[in-house]
């Protein structure tokens, strides 16, 4: 959904809209499960900077709702996150940061983002809020006990018999001194 500065400067934007997954792309690691609902309001704001100059800003708040699709740190599995968030921000013209002298507003209060040329994309705006409310890590589980490093078999389904990595050293030296003491 196209945001146009043209648009804005007659009337804000209201906007509700639902995008079915694979509709907006969340490169390889991130999938949507089901729709996506957002709703919210663009609007322009005109900041002044002294003189008759002055630059168009894209404010833009609203809030979204979907779930998406992760893989276990751990084991790969596919795990489900609910996604939830309000945002509020605000869209310079990438042209005005070009040599102008430093713009003062509270920055804050908003997260500043840009736009260039006529205006921007909604799905890009979601896109970012999305990948911002994924974990960096995400478990299947909190005990979730990974994959096997010998035989790749996913150690919460199924025992591999493979031998979990080798025995602490510090250990085996403890042993050695006990074979020794007898
Ligand atoms: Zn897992
Ligand atoms: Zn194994």
């Amino acid at each position: 959904m196209k945001i146009r500065i043209q648009d804005l400067e007659v009337r804000n934007l209201e906007f509700e809209h639902q995008f079915q997954a694979g509709e907006i792309d969340f490169g390889s690691e991130v999938r949507q499960v089901g729709v996506l609902q957002t709703d919210g309001r663009a609007e322009l704001i005109r900041e002044h900077h002294g003189g008759n100059k002055s630059i168009e800003d894209i404010r833009l708040v609203g809030k979204l709702d979907g779930r998406i699709e992760v893989s276990c740190a751990r084991c790969l599995e596919p795990v489900e996150i609910p996604i939830s968030r309000s945002f509020d921000l605000l869209y310079r013209p990438l042209e005005s940061e070009r040599g102008s002298d430093e713009v003062a507003i509270n920055e804050a209060e908003t997260e500043i983002g840009y736009y260039s040329g006529e205006g921007m994309e909604l799905e890009d705006s979601l896109r970012e809020q999305i990948l911002l409310a994924v974990p960096i890590k995400t478990l299947c589980r909190y005990d979730c006990k990974g994959l096997c490093v010998t035989c790749g078999a996913n150690r919460n389904e199924q025992v591999c018999g493979c031998e979990q990595g080798k025995p602490d050293p510090r250990w085996a030296a403890l042993g050695d001194l006990k074979n020794k003491l007898q």
